[in-house]
Protein backbone atom coordinates (compact mmCIF):
# COMPACT_ATOMS: atom_id res chain seq x y z
CA UNK A 1 0.00 0.00 0.00
CA UNK A 2 1.18 3.50 -0.93
CA UNK A 3 1.35 6.06 1.71
CA UNK A 4 -0.47 8.91 0.61
CA UNK A 5 1.30 12.66 1.26
CA UNK A 6 -0.03 16.10 1.33
CA UNK A 7 3.22 18.13 1.33
CA UNK A 8 2.42 21.28 2.76
CA UNK A 9 4.71 24.08 0.74
CA UNK A 10 5.80 21.96 -2.10
CA UNK A 11 7.37 24.75 -3.85
CA UNK A 12 10.32 25.07 -1.40
CA UNK A 13 13.20 24.40 -0.77
CA UNK A 14 12.17 21.26 1.82
CA UNK A 15 8.84 20.78 -0.43
CA UNK A 16 11.45 20.16 -3.40
CA UNK A 17 12.88 17.66 -1.74
CA UNK A 18 10.43 15.89 -0.51
CA UNK A 19 9.42 15.70 -3.55
CA UNK A 20 12.86 13.95 -4.95
CA UNK A 21 11.83 11.06 -2.24
CA UNK A 22 8.91 10.52 -4.08
CA UNK A 23 9.79 10.06 -7.17
CA UNK A 24 12.87 8.18 -6.00
CA UNK A 25 10.43 5.92 -4.34
CA UNK A 26 6.96 5.46 -6.36
CA UNK A 27 6.31 2.35 -5.24
CA UNK A 28 6.00 3.66 -1.72
CA UNK A 29 4.70 7.23 -1.85
CA UNK A 30 2.05 9.30 -4.12
CA UNK A 31 2.04 13.35 -3.43
CA UNK A 32 -1.51 13.81 -3.73
CA UNK A 33 -1.82 17.27 -2.13
CA UNK A 34 0.28 19.74 -2.98
CA UNK A 35 0.56 23.66 -1.81
CA UNK A 36 2.36 26.83 -2.49
CA UNK A 37 2.49 30.61 -1.43
CA UNK A 38 2.43 32.16 -4.47
CA UNK A 39 4.95 30.38 -7.12
CA UNK A 40 1.60 28.96 -8.77
CA UNK A 41 3.76 27.94 -12.04
CA UNK A 42 5.74 25.60 -10.16
CA UNK A 43 3.30 24.55 -8.69
CA UNK A 44 1.23 23.61 -11.68
CA UNK A 45 4.45 21.53 -13.26
CA UNK A 46 4.46 19.88 -9.54
CA UNK A 47 0.87 19.13 -10.15
CA UNK A 48 1.16 17.75 -13.29
CA UNK A 49 4.43 15.56 -12.73
CA UNK A 50 2.98 14.08 -9.86
CA UNK A 51 -1.06 14.00 -11.00
CA UNK A 52 -2.02 15.48 -7.96
CA UNK A 53 -5.51 15.27 -6.45
CA UNK A 54 -5.72 18.59 -5.40
CA UNK A 55 -3.45 21.68 -5.16
CA UNK A 56 -3.90 24.82 -3.12
CA UNK A 57 -2.29 28.67 -3.22
CA UNK A 58 -2.14 30.12 0.17
CA UNK A 59 -2.23 33.72 -2.12
CA UNK A 60 -5.99 34.23 -3.52
CA UNK A 61 -4.63 36.59 -6.36
CA UNK A 62 -2.80 33.04 -7.92
CA UNK A 63 -6.31 30.91 -7.78
CA UNK A 64 -7.09 31.92 -11.23
CA UNK A 65 -3.91 31.36 -13.08
CA UNK A 66 -3.25 28.41 -11.51
CA UNK A 67 -7.36 27.61 -12.10
CA UNK A 68 -6.01 27.86 -15.85
CA UNK A 69 -3.24 26.04 -15.82
CA UNK A 70 -5.06 22.88 -14.95
CA UNK A 71 -7.66 23.46 -16.91
CA UNK A 72 -7.24 20.41 -18.57
CA UNK A 73 -6.35 17.84 -15.65
CA UNK A 74 -8.71 16.45 -13.26
CA UNK A 75 -6.12 18.22 -10.16
CA UNK A 76 -8.75 20.75 -8.05
CA UNK A 77 -7.81 23.88 -7.04
CA UNK A 78 -8.60 25.26 -4.22
CA UNK A 79 -7.17 29.30 -2.58
CA UNK A 80 -6.69 31.05 0.81
CA UNK A 81 -4.71 30.59 3.98
CA UNK A 82 -7.70 28.32 5.60
CA UNK A 83 -7.70 26.00 2.46
CA UNK A 84 -4.23 24.72 3.67
CA UNK A 85 -4.99 24.39 6.67
CA UNK A 86 -8.55 22.44 5.76
CA UNK A 87 -6.51 20.26 3.48
CA UNK A 88 -4.28 19.42 5.92
CA UNK A 89 -6.77 17.36 7.92
CA UNK A 90 -8.85 16.21 4.99
CA UNK A 91 -9.41 12.48 4.68
CA UNK A 92 -7.34 11.08 1.77
CA UNK A 93 -4.21 11.76 2.79
CA UNK A 94 -2.29 9.67 5.49
CA UNK A 95 0.55 11.73 6.32
CA UNK A 96 1.10 15.81 6.16
CA UNK A 97 4.77 16.87 5.58
CA UNK A 98 4.82 20.72 6.95
CA UNK A 99 7.18 22.58 4.77
CA UNK A 100 5.59 25.83 5.76
CA UNK A 101 7.88 28.63 6.97
CA UNK A 102 6.75 30.63 9.71
CA UNK A 103 3.82 31.17 11.62
CA UNK A 104 1.90 30.20 9.01
CA UNK A 105 2.10 26.75 9.94
CA UNK A 106 0.91 26.56 13.20
CA UNK A 107 -3.06 26.47 11.74
CA UNK A 108 -2.18 23.22 9.75
CA UNK A 109 0.32 21.50 11.89
CA UNK A 110 -2.98 21.59 14.62
CA UNK A 111 -5.24 20.71 11.75
CA UNK A 112 -2.73 17.27 10.77
CA UNK A 113 -2.90 16.62 14.38
CA UNK A 114 -6.75 17.33 15.43
CA UNK A 115 -7.25 14.79 12.35
CA UNK A 116 -5.16 11.86 14.09
CA UNK A 117 -2.87 12.33 10.80
CA UNK A 118 0.99 11.25 10.91
CA UNK A 119 3.14 14.86 10.78
CA UNK A 120 6.54 14.77 9.11
CA UNK A 121 7.34 18.42 10.51
CA UNK A 122 9.94 20.69 9.13
CA UNK A 123 8.32 23.65 10.56
CA UNK A 124 9.78 24.52 13.53
CA UNK A 125 8.45 27.81 14.12
CA UNK A 126 4.82 25.22 14.98
CA UNK A 127 6.44 24.24 18.04
CA UNK A 128 8.49 27.25 18.71
CA UNK A 129 5.57 29.14 19.13
CA UNK A 130 2.68 26.40 20.15
CA UNK A 131 4.40 23.39 20.99
CA UNK A 132 2.35 23.89 24.08
CA UNK A 133 -0.54 23.42 22.49
CA UNK A 134 0.15 21.07 19.54
CA UNK A 135 2.42 18.16 21.96
CA UNK A 136 -0.65 17.37 24.18
CA UNK A 137 -2.74 17.21 21.29
CA UNK A 138 -0.70 15.06 19.19
CA UNK A 139 -0.36 13.22 22.22
CA UNK A 140 -4.45 13.21 22.57
CA UNK A 141 -4.90 12.15 19.08
CA UNK A 142 -2.17 9.52 19.21
CA UNK A 143 -0.81 11.71 16.21
CA UNK A 144 2.92 10.91 15.68
CA UNK A 145 4.89 13.69 15.06
CA UNK A 146 8.41 12.85 13.05
CA UNK A 147 10.84 15.63 12.63
CA UNK A 148 12.62 16.81 9.71
CA UNK A 149 15.11 19.27 11.25
CA UNK A 150 18.17 17.42 10.85
CA UNK A 151 19.10 17.85 14.07
CA UNK A 152 16.10 16.61 15.88
CA UNK A 153 15.91 13.62 13.40
CA UNK A 154 19.53 13.02 14.61
CA UNK A 155 18.37 12.78 18.90
CA UNK A 156 15.06 10.76 17.24
CA UNK A 157 17.64 8.26 16.28
CA UNK A 158 19.96 8.71 19.25
CA UNK A 159 16.98 8.12 20.95
CA UNK A 160 15.42 4.98 19.22
CA UNK A 161 15.34 2.14 21.61
CA UNK A 162 16.82 3.91 24.60
CA UNK A 163 14.58 4.02 27.54
CA UNK A 164 17.62 5.55 30.34
CA UNK A 165 17.05 9.67 31.11
CA UNK A 166 19.03 11.52 28.84
CA UNK A 167 22.05 13.44 31.07
CA UNK A 168 22.17 16.34 27.83
CA UNK A 169 20.73 16.73 24.17
CA UNK A 170 23.59 18.31 22.20
CA UNK A 171 22.43 20.20 19.38
CA UNK A 172 25.19 20.87 16.71
CA UNK A 173 25.52 24.30 14.77
CA UNK A 174 27.39 25.20 11.86
CA UNK A 175 27.81 29.19 12.87
CA UNK A 176 26.00 30.12 9.96
CA UNK A 177 27.07 32.27 6.84
CA UNK A 178 28.20 34.91 9.72
CA UNK A 179 30.61 32.73 11.83
CA UNK A 180 33.85 34.29 10.71
CA UNK A 181 32.73 38.28 10.29
CA UNK A 182 34.01 39.80 13.00
CA UNK A 183 31.31 41.29 15.32
CA UNK A 184 31.93 44.64 14.66
CA UNK A 185 31.51 43.84 11.03
CA UNK A 186 28.20 42.30 11.97
CA UNK A 187 25.51 45.91 11.15
CA UNK A 188 27.32 45.99 7.56
CA UNK A 189 26.68 43.00 6.55
CA UNK A 190 24.67 42.73 3.15
CA UNK A 191 21.93 40.21 2.68
CA UNK A 192 24.28 38.41 -0.21
CA UNK A 193 26.66 37.81 2.87
CA UNK A 194 23.42 36.72 5.38
CA UNK A 195 22.16 34.14 2.64
CA UNK A 196 25.67 32.54 1.96
CA UNK A 197 25.19 29.51 4.37
CA UNK A 198 28.44 27.58 4.70
CA UNK A 199 27.06 23.96 4.59
CA UNK A 200 23.05 24.21 3.75
CA UNK A 201 21.00 25.14 0.90
CA UNK A 202 17.90 26.25 2.28
CA UNK A 203 14.62 28.92 2.25
CA UNK A 204 15.57 32.81 2.70
CA UNK A 205 14.10 33.00 6.17
CA UNK A 206 15.82 30.40 7.84
CA UNK A 207 19.12 30.87 6.13
CA UNK A 208 19.00 34.77 8.15
CA UNK A 209 17.99 32.75 10.71
CA UNK A 210 20.65 30.49 10.62
CA UNK A 211 22.95 33.47 10.61
CA UNK A 212 21.65 35.13 13.44
CA UNK A 213 21.14 32.18 15.78
CA UNK A 214 17.38 32.79 15.71
CA UNK A 215 17.67 29.36 14.25
CA UNK A 216 19.59 27.69 16.93
CA UNK A 217 17.62 29.16 20.00
CA UNK A 218 14.20 27.69 17.93
CA UNK A 219 16.09 24.19 17.49
CA UNK A 220 16.61 24.23 21.13
CA UNK A 221 12.98 25.20 21.69
CA UNK A 222 11.83 22.94 19.37
CA UNK A 223 13.84 20.16 20.98
CA UNK A 224 12.30 20.49 24.34
CA UNK A 225 9.04 20.24 23.10
CA UNK A 226 9.74 17.00 20.76
CA UNK A 227 11.81 14.95 23.48
CA UNK A 228 10.47 16.67 26.96
CA UNK A 229 13.83 17.56 27.48
CA UNK A 230 13.93 20.83 30.04
CA UNK A 231 16.14 23.84 29.08
CA UNK A 232 18.79 23.28 31.19
CA UNK A 233 19.64 19.43 29.76
CA UNK A 234 19.67 21.04 25.86
CA UNK A 235 23.21 22.54 25.03
CA UNK A 236 24.66 24.10 21.65
CA UNK A 237 27.82 23.33 20.44
CA UNK A 238 29.68 24.74 17.17
CA UNK A 239 30.73 22.31 15.00
CA UNK A 240 31.57 24.10 11.82
CA UNK A 241 31.75 21.00 9.31
CA UNK A 242 28.07 20.24 9.95
CA UNK A 243 28.98 16.40 9.85
CA UNK A 244 27.76 15.44 13.29
CA UNK A 245 23.96 16.18 13.04
CA UNK A 246 23.43 16.20 16.85
CA UNK A 247 24.52 14.23 19.90
CA UNK A 248 22.62 12.65 23.26
CA UNK A 249 24.52 12.24 26.54
CA UNK A 250 23.10 9.48 28.48
CA UNK A 251 22.85 9.54 32.29
CA UNK A 252 26.20 6.99 32.55
CA UNK A 253 28.36 9.14 30.39
CA UNK A 254 27.62 7.41 26.85
CA UNK A 255 27.31 9.93 24.20
CA UNK A 256 25.56 8.81 20.38
CA UNK A 257 25.46 10.81 17.73
CA UNK A 258 24.27 10.94 14.09
CA UNK A 259 26.55 12.07 11.53
CA UNK A 260 26.53 11.96 7.61
CA UNK A 261 26.76 14.56 4.31
CA UNK A 262 24.74 17.73 5.07
CA UNK A 263 21.79 16.62 3.19
CA UNK A 264 18.16 17.22 3.98
CA UNK A 265 16.80 14.28 1.92
CA UNK A 266 18.27 12.37 4.96
CA UNK A 267 16.20 13.09 7.42
CA UNK A 268 13.33 13.94 5.20
CA UNK A 269 13.31 9.97 3.90
CA UNK A 270 13.42 8.55 7.74
CA UNK A 271 10.54 11.02 8.59
CA UNK A 272 8.26 9.54 5.90
CA UNK A 273 10.04 5.49 6.14
CA UNK A 274 10.66 5.52 9.87
CA UNK A 275 11.39 2.51 11.22
CA UNK A 276 12.57 1.43 7.35
CA UNK A 277 14.97 3.81 5.62
CA UNK A 278 15.69 4.89 1.92
CA UNK A 279 17.70 3.23 0.19
CA UNK A 280 19.81 5.98 -1.26
CA UNK A 281 23.06 4.76 -2.70
CA UNK A 282 25.09 7.52 -3.64
CA UNK A 283 25.01 8.11 -0.15
CA UNK A 284 28.50 6.80 1.01
CA UNK A 285 30.34 9.00 3.71
CA UNK A 286 33.92 9.16 3.43
CA UNK A 287 35.98 10.03 6.62
CA UNK A 288 39.10 10.28 5.03
CA UNK A 289 37.58 13.06 3.08
CA UNK A 290 36.87 14.63 6.44
CA UNK A 291 39.70 13.59 8.58
CA UNK A 292 38.99 16.37 11.04
CA UNK A 293 35.15 17.08 12.98
CA UNK A 294 35.32 20.56 15.12
CA UNK A 295 33.80 21.43 18.24
CA UNK A 296 33.94 24.69 19.67
CA UNK A 297 31.76 27.26 22.45
CA UNK A 298 29.30 30.04 20.29
CA UNK A 299 29.85 33.56 20.84
CA UNK A 300 26.94 34.46 22.83
CA UNK A 301 28.03 38.20 22.81
CA UNK A 302 28.00 37.91 19.24
CA UNK A 303 24.99 35.83 18.88
CA UNK A 304 22.28 37.22 21.95
CA UNK A 305 19.68 35.16 20.17
CA UNK A 306 20.72 32.21 21.36
CA UNK A 307 20.22 33.29 25.33
CA UNK A 308 17.06 35.48 24.19
CA UNK A 309 15.65 31.95 22.83
CA UNK A 310 16.82 30.60 26.16
CA UNK A 311 14.94 32.84 28.02
CA UNK A 312 11.90 32.59 25.92
CA UNK A 313 11.83 28.59 26.59
CA UNK A 314 12.13 29.36 30.60
CA UNK A 315 9.47 31.45 30.61
CA UNK A 316 7.19 29.35 28.37
CA UNK A 317 3.32 31.29 27.60
CA UNK A 318 3.29 33.62 24.73
CA UNK A 319 7.23 34.39 24.80
CA UNK A 320 8.52 32.30 22.06
CA UNK A 321 5.77 33.39 19.93
CA UNK A 322 6.62 36.87 20.61
CA UNK A 323 10.36 36.09 19.47
CA UNK A 324 9.02 34.49 16.34
CA UNK A 325 6.86 36.76 15.38
CA UNK A 326 9.11 39.72 15.76
CA UNK A 327 11.74 37.79 14.24
CA UNK A 328 9.13 37.51 11.18
CA UNK A 329 8.99 40.67 10.37
CA UNK A 330 12.42 42.12 11.20
CA UNK A 331 13.94 38.81 8.74
CA UNK A 332 11.59 40.42 5.86
CA UNK A 333 12.49 43.96 7.11
CA UNK A 334 16.13 42.77 6.22
CA UNK A 335 15.54 40.67 3.16
CA UNK A 336 14.01 43.92 1.72
CA UNK A 337 16.49 46.19 2.44
CA UNK A 338 14.93 47.85 5.13
CA UNK A 339 17.62 47.24 8.34
CA UNK A 340 20.58 46.37 9.38
CA UNK A 341 21.23 42.83 10.37
CA UNK A 342 21.74 43.76 13.85
CA UNK A 343 18.28 44.98 14.10
CA UNK A 344 16.68 41.78 13.32
CA UNK A 345 17.67 40.99 17.15
CA UNK A 346 16.96 43.89 18.83
CA UNK A 347 13.57 44.12 16.99
CA UNK A 348 12.85 40.34 19.20
CA UNK A 349 14.26 42.16 22.18
CA UNK A 350 11.90 45.40 21.90
CA UNK A 351 8.95 43.61 21.27
CA UNK A 352 9.91 40.73 24.16
CA UNK A 353 10.67 44.01 26.76
CA UNK A 354 6.63 45.22 25.36
CA UNK A 355 4.21 42.76 24.77
CA UNK A 356 1.50 41.58 26.97
CA UNK A 357 2.84 38.00 28.38
CA UNK A 358 0.04 35.03 28.74
CA UNK A 359 1.10 32.05 30.70
CA UNK A 360 -1.10 29.12 29.35
CA UNK A 361 -2.22 30.96 25.48
CA UNK A 362 -4.73 29.32 23.90
CA UNK A 363 -4.69 29.12 20.35
CA UNK A 364 -6.59 32.67 19.92
CA UNK A 365 -3.71 33.63 22.24
CA UNK A 366 -0.95 32.72 20.26
CA UNK A 367 -2.92 34.99 16.95
CA UNK A 368 -3.16 37.89 19.20
CA UNK A 369 0.56 37.73 20.45
CA UNK A 370 1.80 37.09 17.32
CA UNK A 371 -0.08 40.15 15.62
CA UNK A 372 1.10 42.25 18.53
CA UNK A 373 4.55 40.97 18.23
CA UNK A 374 4.10 41.74 14.61
CA UNK A 375 2.91 45.69 15.22
CA UNK A 376 5.95 45.91 17.94
CA UNK A 377 8.87 44.92 15.73
CA UNK A 378 7.57 47.03 13.17
CA UNK A 379 7.31 49.86 15.18
CA UNK A 380 10.71 49.45 16.84
CA UNK A 381 12.20 49.20 12.66
CA UNK A 382 9.77 52.16 12.10
CA UNK A 383 11.59 54.19 14.87
CA UNK A 384 15.40 53.26 13.48
CA UNK A 385 14.64 54.16 10.29
P1 LIG B 1 11.09 27.94 1.71
O1 LIG B 1 10.92 29.40 1.85
O2 LIG B 1 12.06 27.42 0.72
O3 LIG B 1 9.67 27.27 1.35
C1 LIG B 1 8.51 27.59 2.06
C2 LIG B 1 7.29 27.00 1.39
O4 LIG B 1 6.12 27.40 2.10
C3 LIG B 1 7.09 27.43 -0.05
O5 LIG B 1 6.48 26.38 -0.78
C4 LIG B 1 6.13 28.61 0.07
O6 LIG B 1 5.35 28.76 -1.11
C5 LIG B 1 5.27 28.18 1.23
N1 LIG B 1 4.80 29.32 2.02
C6 LIG B 1 5.55 30.34 2.50
N2 LIG B 1 4.79 31.20 3.20
C7 LIG B 1 3.53 30.71 3.19
C8 LIG B 1 2.29 31.15 3.71
N3 LIG B 1 2.18 32.30 4.42
N4 LIG B 1 1.20 30.39 3.51
C9 LIG B 1 1.28 29.25 2.80
N5 LIG B 1 2.42 28.80 2.25
C10 LIG B 1 3.54 29.51 2.44
O7 LIG B 1 11.40 27.37 3.17
P2 LIG B 1 12.24 26.07 3.57
O8 LIG B 1 13.67 26.41 3.64
O9 LIG B 1 11.81 24.91 2.76
O10 LIG B 1 11.76 25.87 5.07
C11 LIG B 1 10.48 25.33 5.40
C12 LIG B 1 10.46 25.01 6.88
O11 LIG B 1 11.41 23.97 7.13
C13 LIG B 1 10.85 26.17 7.78
O12 LIG B 1 10.12 26.13 8.97
C14 LIG B 1 12.32 25.91 8.07
O13 LIG B 1 12.73 26.46 9.30
C15 LIG B 1 12.33 24.38 8.12
N6 LIG B 1 13.63 23.78 7.81
C16 LIG B 1 14.18 23.97 6.58
C17 LIG B 1 15.41 23.38 6.28
C18 LIG B 1 16.01 23.51 4.90
O14 LIG B 1 17.01 22.86 4.61
N7 LIG B 1 15.44 24.29 4.01
C19 LIG B 1 16.07 22.63 7.25
C20 LIG B 1 15.48 22.46 8.50
C21 LIG B 1 14.26 23.05 8.77
MG1 LIG C 1 18.21 22.46 11.67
Amino acid sequence: MKQSLAILGSTGSIGEQTLDIVRENPDRFEARVLTAHSRWERLAEQARAFDADTVVIADERCYAPLRDALADTDTKVYAGADAVAQIAAAGDTQVVVNALVGYAGLAPTVAALSAGKKLALANKESLVVGGACVMPLAAEKRAPILPIDSEHSAIFQCLAGERAPVRRLIVTCSGGALRDVPAERLADVTVDEALRHPQWSMGAKITIDSSTLVNKGFEVIEAHWLFGTPAERISVLLHPQSIVHSMVEFEDGAIKAQLGTPDMRMPISLALMYPDRASRPQERFDFLAHPQLTFAEVDRTKYPALDIAYDCLRRGGTAACTMNGANEVAVAAFLARRCRWTEIVRAIAYALERAPFVARPTLDDLAASDAEARRLAAEYLASVG
